[in-house]
């Protein structure tokens, strides 16, 4: 029998930070990953971690100030003050673990400048952060005796009584479903970003761990809140990182002025994400761009900087678009790319399910609120990772496994996947129904948004439902099934979908990521508050959550 006290689902940062604590904490733990953890997303990270360090004259509380303005006041602020304070320790741990960080001309650890900060905080390795820190992450791992399941995937939560006992995984490899029993289960399964077409997320970015977090009965909250990301490449939408900005890139209309003056005079360029993408869908809405992007224009920063700092998104530019960005302007816009919501959570990723916790991108604690700072993601992965295993590791410690009937629940998993491999191949093909979604979504959910589009988003996806009921397996194989693996997917995909848009047709008011062009003002009076959305009897349930408010008192933003 496979069992452990904690289980962690997904090896991304999160996943690891949160099993080597847990392992550290006394528990056995054990991670689980549908692709080898250095493949996890967090690999995909460029510019880098946000910190704000005593002995730079950076304080924590500036840095908590510049989150609560960044998510437009929706974040938590009791929860922002935890992660705020906890950065410079996470960093420092991190440097100790081996991550290799630029350094200064002093040879301190070097900063660069992101979006919506006042202050260079953001520490980074090259434009390759997340990679950086995935490997250091992952040799800690195997360091610290956490049993791996590599290339397992989950397909479903076993709940019993109310109480979690564990998950049903398919072994990639052979087809073998399994089911692994624990006492508490983590999850750390990322962002859903593939539910929008494009997106900077990677193929793996599909909700699974949100949406069997949801059908299992956990809240999700915030979930309207979809940070459209201000420079992602034309076509492919691959992320090119908010660094090329924090080092002085340029964004440009088609005559090449630097239109950001109009929108935040002071911050330009480095105004927060949302404010960003939104000057430029503007833009592009009134015929100032190209082909639906503007330009960020990186030429004057150098090549010897460029090739020592932004090397890899130069690369990205000269192979999927043909410019290189030392010799011209690239063109980019607005994208999707990350999850401020997710499955809510306490500061200690605890979920409303007992023994069932979240962190990192798939949870919603919240301390991005409305919009997220760039680099605050990283850095809530390794806190709130960090803070859930010891958490879970101290409360397994308190419980016994829940007995399920194990070969029942194992031929049961086994029989749904069969009839699912069984289907008639007459249906409509996975890829097609998943561009339906991703489609609708990004035509309605995306920069700007009204009732209208949000409405007719949320029929289509009705009828994409119907059409996934049918969608064909055409792999009948044990082996490496990757065809099964994305219908799965899939499923999990539109699990996500509808409470996207429920949550934002809902929200009458325009704040961070989440602007209405029906309702284009930010109304405090009667929307300062977090959408909740619980999977009901008959279908999805609203309600409300109030925000905490510590010692921000929500004002204006402008930057
Ligand atoms: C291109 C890009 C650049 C970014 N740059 C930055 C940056 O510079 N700074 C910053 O702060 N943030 C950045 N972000 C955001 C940040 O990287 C992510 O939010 C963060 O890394 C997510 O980490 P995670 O551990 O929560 O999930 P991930 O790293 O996405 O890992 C998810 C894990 O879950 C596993 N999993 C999922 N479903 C299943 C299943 N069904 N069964 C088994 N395993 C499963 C996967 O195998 C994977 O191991 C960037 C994001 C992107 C897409």
């Amino acid at each position: 029998m496979l069992e452990h006290d904690v289980l962690v689902i997904g090896a991304g940062l999160a996943g690891m930070r949160a099993a080597i604590a847990a392992r550290a904490g006394g528990a056995t733990t054990a991670i689980i990953s549908k692709v080898h953890p250095v493949r996890s997303h967090s690999n995909a990270a460029q510019g880098g971690i946000n910190a704000a360090l005593t002995d730079r004259g950076d304080e924590w509380e500036d840095h908590a100030y510049d989150t609560v303005k960044g998510s437009d006041y929706l974040g938590d602020q009791d929860a922002i003050e935890v992660m705020c304070k906890a950065a410079g320790q996470a960093l420092i741990d991190m440097e100790h673990f081996g991550v290799t960080f630029n350094r200064d001309d002093e040879g301190r650890l070097g900063t660069r400048a992101f979006g919506g900060q006042r202050r260079a905080r953001t520490f980074f390795v090259g434009d390759f952060t997340g990679q950086a820190l995935l490997h250091v992450m992952f040799e800690q791992l195997i360091k610290s005796g956490v049993r791996r399941y590599e290339e397992w995937f989950v397909s479903s939560l076993i709940i019993e009584d109310g109480q979690v006992c564990g998950v049903m995984a398919l072994e990639v490899r052979t087809g073998q479903v399994y089911a692994i029993r624990a006492k508490t289960v983590i999850f750390c399964t990322g962002g859903f970003g593939r539910v929008f077409e494009p997106s900077t997320n990677a193929l793996i970015c599909t909700g699974d761990g949100t949406a069997l977090a949801y059908n299992a009965g956990a809240e999700l909250m915030d979930m309207e809140m979809v940070q459209y990301h201000p420079t992602t490449l034309a076509g492919s939408g691959v992320l090119i990182s908010e660094a090329a900005r924090g080092e002085g890139a340029y964004l440009l209309d088609k005559d090449g002025n630097r239109f950001m003056e109009k929108y935040a005079p002071n911050m330009m360029e480095l105004a927060s994400r949302d404010v960003v993408s939104r000057a430029e869908q503007t833009e592009i809405n009134a015929g100032n761009g190209v082909d639906g992007c503007v330009y960020l224009d990186c030429r004057h920063l150098g090549e010897a900087l460029i090739m020592e700092k932004l090397s890899q998104i130069r690369e990205i530019g000269i192979d999927l678009v043909g410019c290189d960005m030392i010799k011209e302007p690239i063109p980019i816009r607005p994208g999707m790319h990350y999850a401020m919501g997710g499955i809510r959570t306490n500061v200690d990723g605890q979920t409303n399910l007992p023994g069932v916790y979240a962190a990192g991108e798939c949870a919603c604690v919240s301390v991005h609120g409305g919009n997220r700072l760039g680099a605050n993601s990283l850095l809530d992965t390794i806190v709130f990772g960090e803070r859930s295993g010891n958490h879970a590791a101290e409360a397994s410690r308190s419980v016994d496994y829940i007995e399920f009937n194990v070969d029942q629940a194992v031929s049961n998993e086994e029989k749904r996947i069969q009839a699912f491999l069984d289907r008639p191949q007459n249906g409509d093909r996975i890829a097609s129904v998943r561009l339906g979604m991703g489609e609708s979504m990004n035509r309605n959910l995306a920069v700007y948004r009204n009732e209208e589009g949000m409405k007719k988003t949320l029929v289509e996806l009705k009828e994409l439902e119907k059409r996934y009921e049918t969608v064909p397996i055409e792999n009948k194989g044990k082996v490496f099934n990757t065809d099964l693996i994305f219908g799965l997917e899939l499923g999990f995909m539109l699990d996500c979908a509808t409470p996207i848009a429920m949550s934002a047709l809902d929200r009458q008011d325009s704040r961070g990521a989440q602007a209405r062009t029906d309702y284009p003002n930010r109304d405090d009076e009667n929307w300062m508050k977090h959408l909740v959305i619980k999977k009901g009897d008959s279908g999805p349930e609203l309600s409300y959550a109030p925000v905490s408010i510590t010692q921000w008192t929500p004002e204006e933003r402008k930057y």
